[in-house]
């Protein structure tokens, strides 16, 4: 049994599973939904207060719902990078507390890695080696794991990640605040061919990612239409507003998603080189959640006979299952710190990695980006 903390940059989730099967025994999400509605984000001082303050009750209706106390346990595990040490803080220090009262083993997990093992998790068949497209609200990676722990990064982004790019063109487009599935809505009902975007970085033969200038783009778009978008939210525009921002919603969606193809097609042939054997892609994290992305992303996986594998909606984005999950297979694989000593003070400074990078750069790929 494993029970975990998931502490990203604005909410909060526990949950306890049991291996074997890997059936999940409880989950509790704590969200700051919100404070983001009443001021439109969250400062990193803000979202550790909340974190704090609901922390202890998480851990105890995790704990409660699986009908388990801590003794029951084998190990806790809990995200220690990448993010805010602010807030990753506020997780390390509740599992420990957790570890020492009940003498249980701790393991410290990459959130990244998490979004992408929670996959092994749904498809007991997906073995390593395999490549994996990560997309969330920080992060756009394609890596190759070789085996637990063991990841080359083939493309990274070289400045905003996608689910930013959602995020905020949603905003400019007046919507509500659940923004990327909003955005994925609105879709729809647009013309993906109304506005023509540049599709990013065709010149650059990588596998790197960049979603800065399509962000630009969108933005003067919607300028040069003159749509009233911050002040007047969707539901209130006219037909002919609203489908304007529709079109730019499909338009946007449709390029953003392009890069996301032209970059996993290389991505697929240089995995190929390294690792012949490769047989699964890995889509995850929020942005997997689309159902856009996955009906193109699933096209290149068969283009080039590979199998897409991407997690249910729910453990796309943030959630605690897949910070245990992860926990189990570093703990199976004995990787873990032993449990705190009795006599540890409260007040310890504990090892956080803020900047975490999932995996060495893979060096062919940066001569042949040059
Ligand atoms: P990171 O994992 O990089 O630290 P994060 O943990 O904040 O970032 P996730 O929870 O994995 O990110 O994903 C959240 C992101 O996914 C947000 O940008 C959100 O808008 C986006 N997202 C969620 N659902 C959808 C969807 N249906 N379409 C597009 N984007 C989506
Ligand atoms: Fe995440």
């Amino acid at each position: 049994l494993c029970f975990c903390a998931e502490l990203p940059r604005c909410c909060l989730s526990g949950c306890l599973q049991v291996r074997g099967d890997g059936e999940i025994l409880s989950q509790v999400v704590s969200s700051q939904a919100d404070l983001l509605a009443r001021y439109g984000g969250v400062a990193p001082k803000m979202a550790e207060e909340a974190h704090a303050l609901v922390i202890d009750q998480v851990v105890q209706k995790a704990l409660d719902d699986a009908k388990l106390s801590g003794s029951d346990l084998s190990a806790v595990a809990v995200t220690v990078g990448p993010g805010l040490s602010l807030c990753l803080r506020v997780g390390v220090h509740k599992v420990r507390q957790v570890a020492k009262s009940f003498g249980l083993p701790i393991v410290g997990v990459h959130h990244m890695e998490a979004h992408a093992l929670v996959s092994r998790l749904v498809n007991k068949d997906l073995d390593f080696p395999f490549l994996a497209l990560l997309i969330s609200g920080g992060h756009n990676l394609l890596v190759l794991a070789h085996s637990l722990g063991q990841y080359v990064q083939l493309g990274t982004t070289i400045d905003d990640a996608i689910g930013e790019a959602y995020d905020e063109t949603a905003r400019w487009l007046g919507l509500d605040m659940r923004k990327g599935p909003a955005l994925e809505e609105l879709a729809l009902d647009g013309d993906p061919d109304a506005v023509k975007f540049r599709v990013p970085m065709r010149q650059h033969k990588d596998c790197n990612f960049s979603y800065a200038g399509l962000k630009t783009q969108v933005r003067l778009a919607i300028e040069s239409k003159n749509l009233s978008t911050y002040d007047i939210p969707i539901s209130s525009a006219s037909e002919e507003d609203r489908q304007s921002r529709a079109n730019i919603a499909a338009s946007f969606q449709r390029v953003a998603v392009l890069h996301l193809e032209e970059r996993c097609q290389r991505a697929v042939e240089w995995a190929l080189k390294i690792e012949p054997s490769i047989k699964y892609f890995v889509v995850s994290g929020g942005v997997a959640s689309n159902k856009y992305v996955r009906t193109c992303l699933n096209q290149v996986a068969e283009n080039n006979g590979l199998q897409l594998v991407s997690p249910p909606p729910s453990l796309c984005t943030d959630n605690g299952v897949m910070i245990a999950w992860t926990g189990i297979e570093h703990f199976v694989a004995g990787r873990f710190e032993d449990p705190p000593a009795a006599d540890e003070p409260d007040d310890t400074q504990y090892e956080l990695r803020p900047r975490w990078p999932l995996g060495e750069e893979y060096s062919e790929g940066r001569s042949v980006a040059r």
